[in-house]
């Protein structure tokens, strides 16, 4: 067996689309000498065991990994201290790369593969954006969203103590080094739920679904009336259907629905990138995996 240069570790891993995906992006460099003789599989991890795996893909002269559920927080520690700013802020790894010195740099492309795709929909500068959902997911998209300069960026999370702690953890640092006075705001989805006038509900330009309720096809419990006009609802979460969120977002008129399918096309790009330097169209990828599920 030839022993792949690149993997993605997870547990569970056989699900994953990722090999497919980074496949498809070698296909694009087929001539090219870096990516000749590219391989990327699935490594699964113990779910005692990810120090101890990927090690021994280190070992073995692996280059670069992708890391998922449930490692990424995990692989945030095995990298110590070689972490990209938006990885510290995320407090997770989700691309290992292999450094020309031999060490291992953390990076996590989860945030940049989301704004990368809203961007592809609409101009996130001077918007109001709802991020819904306070976990890790959401934490990895702070950062990035914030650096798109909108006009305002709102947590809101079933329990809202950690939709506060991450503005404290992550937006508050970032706002103090940059020197800039972006209203960052922390709520409770009690705050986006006034079923009597509506009247002291804000409104949002950009409706970003980051918490996992859509997993177990649950509704939010939200009022139509967040949604500004003309506004874009995203769901991190992608599959056949049409998600809980999405659907909700239909309901309240929203036109502008996107699903998590590009944000996953896009982490994956990023992560190629920083392993090849090559930057792959991420657009036919996304058409064909859009077939594929
Ligand atoms: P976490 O488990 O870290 O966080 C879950 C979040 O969802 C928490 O904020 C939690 O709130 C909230 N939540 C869970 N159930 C409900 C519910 N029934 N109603 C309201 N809120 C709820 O998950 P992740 O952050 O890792 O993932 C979140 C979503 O993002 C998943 O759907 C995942 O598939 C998707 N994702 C998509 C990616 C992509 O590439 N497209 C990449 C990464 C994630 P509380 O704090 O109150 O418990």
């Amino acid at each position: 067996m030839i022993h792949p240069t690149y993997v993605v570790i997870g547990n569970p891993i056989a699900h994953s689309k990722s090999p497919q995906i980074h496949a498809a992006f070698a296909a694009q460099f087929a001539d090219h000498p870096y990516v000749a003789g590219f391989i990327y599989q699935q490594l699964l991890a113990p779910l005692d065991g990810f120090s101890a795996t990927v090690q021994g893909f280190a070992d073995a002269g692996g280059r670069g990994a992708n890391v998922t559920v449930p490692f990424k927080e995990e692989a945030f520690r095995w990298v110590g201290e070689q972490l990209t700013e938006r990885a510290a802020a995320a407090g997770a790894v989700n691309t290992l790369v292999r450094q020309a010195n031999g060490t291992w740099q953390g990076d996590n492309t989860d945030g940049a593969g989301l704004v990368t795709d809203l961007l592809r929909h609409i101009n996130l500068r001077g918007q109001r954006i709802l991020l819904l959902g306070a976990g890790g997911a959401a934490r990895g998209a702070l950062l990035p969203l914030l650096q798109q300069q909108p006009q305002s960026l709102s947590v809101a999370n079933r329990t809202q103590s950690k939709a506060q702690q991450l503005l404290d953890e992550v937006a508050a640092p970032w706002r103090h080094a940059q020197g800039v006075s972006l209203p960052v705001l922390a709520l409770g989805f009690d705050d986006l739920l006034d079923e009597v006038t509506a009247t002291n509900l804000s409104q949002y330009d950009v409706v970003i679904n980051a918490t996992s309720a859509s997993l177990s096809g649950e509704r939010l419990p939200i009022s139509d009336a967040i949604f500004a006009p003309n506004a874009l609802a995203y769901d991190m979460m992608y599959g056949k259907n049409q998600t809980p969120f999405l659907a909700q977002a239909r309901e309240a008129g929203v036109q502008q629905r996107v699903d998590g399918l590009g944000m996953l096309v896009g982490q994956a790009a990023e992560a190629f990138e920083l392993w090849t330097g090559l930057r792959p169209e991420v657009a036919p990828v996304l058409q064909w995996m859009r077939e594929q599920i």
